[in-house]
């Protein structure tokens, strides 16, 4: 039977959480009175996470599981749940309990009412350092300003989308998602609910500083290109300054009898500037990197193992 809800859940390492997420989640699903799946992506999880999962499969056939042949990422999990899941609303949710899926039915009360995306909004983040917040805030808002997508500021992938927005999405195939900033883009009639994001319940932070800084990037080079024009910018800025500069030391040359000295501000404005060459080499590099993923056109993600997959559907990623 065509599940009506698919619950899109990513696990990396989670095996101090997975079995109570497990149970939060089913007994919201089961509430609902409708046929749903619970899909688990198993992202190369090094610990018990994929032998905890295997044994609630076992037990309940309304749990799938992918297994990933090593670890993709976030991104590339959730896009396999999407490219998996068969209801005619999809639920994306963390595993650690941070998004509570005690608000499964209000966002599916507002897809009822018509809306295609409903995407969790953070009113209050617990349990997570200042350092975070902070960085997290000043980003949400910077990538709007650099954009010229409808990014909503302070979400993440605690979402539900109707079957026709996961299907626009599944066919795009761009490599280095960016999720919640796809889901923008496509449009859609969109809304929000608000809710407080709770503590972790166990384990830890699956995004170390590394990979936080990856996806920052990966949000703003995929959805515009104002930095490349920072080259062109900070270009026409210094050569108009170093004119202004040149009237002035040939002016001083020719009417006055003090001539120009210096060796130290000769020194500091050649480094400044080629700081600047460098950084706007290393901007363009980024974009050259992306463009180099995408046309390698490698497979998104390797599925290892699927179970419960009688039931699942055949278009892979
Ligand atoms: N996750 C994943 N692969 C990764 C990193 C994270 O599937 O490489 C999952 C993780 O298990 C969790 C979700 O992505 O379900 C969000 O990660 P986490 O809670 O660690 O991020 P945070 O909430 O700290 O930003
Ligand atoms: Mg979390």
């Amino acid at each position: 039977m065509k599940p009506e809800f698919s619950v899109i859940v990513p696990a990396y390492n989670e095996q101090e959480v997975i079995e109570e997420s497990y149970k939060r989640l089913s007994a919201v699903m089961k509430e609902l009175n409708e046929p749903y799946e619970l899909i688990f992506i198993d992202d190369g999880s090094r610990d018990n996470t994929a032998r905890i999962l295997a044994g609630i499969c076992e037990e309940d056939k309304n749990v799938k599981l992918l297994r990933f042949s090593r670890n993709f990422g976030h991104m590339p999990a959730i896009t396999a749940g999407m490219d998996y899941a068969r209801g005619s609303a999809v639920l994306v949710i963390d595993a650690d309990l941070q998004d509570p899926p005690e608000l499964f039915p209000k966002m599916i009360e507002k897809w009822r009412e018509g809306y295609d995306v409903v995407y969790g909004k953070r009113s209050e983040r617990k349990g997570e350092t200042a350092f975070k917040k902070l960085t997290a805030g000043m980003y949400y808002r910077f990538l709007r300003r650099m954009t010229d997508v409808d990014l909503p500021v302070d979400t993440g992938e605690f979402r539900l989308i109707d079957r026709k927005v996961c299907d626009v999405i599944k066919h795009i195939k761009e490599k280095n998602r960016y999720i919640r900033g796809l889901v923008s883009w496509v449009g859609f009639k969109q809304t929000a609910v608000e809710y407080v994001r709770e503590k972790r319940f166990a384990g830890e932070t699956k995004y170390p500083l590394g990979k936080m800084i990856k996806l920052a990037m990966n949000g703003i080079t995929a959805f515009s290109y104002k930095p490349l024009k920072l080259a062109t910018h900070l270009g026409l800025g210094i050569s108009a300054l170093s004119f202004l500069y040149l009237l002035i030391v040939l002016y001083q040359r020719l009417f006055t009898n003090s001539t120009a000295e210096g060796w130290a501000s000769m020194v500091a404005i050649v480094l400044f500037s080629q700081g600047i060459v460098l950084i706007v080499l290393g901007l363009m590099g980024e974009y050259i990197g992306r463009i180099f993923e995408e046309i390698k056109d490698r497979p998104i993600y390797i599925i290892d193992e699927i179970l419960n997959s009688e039931q699942v559907s055949d278009n892979e990623g």
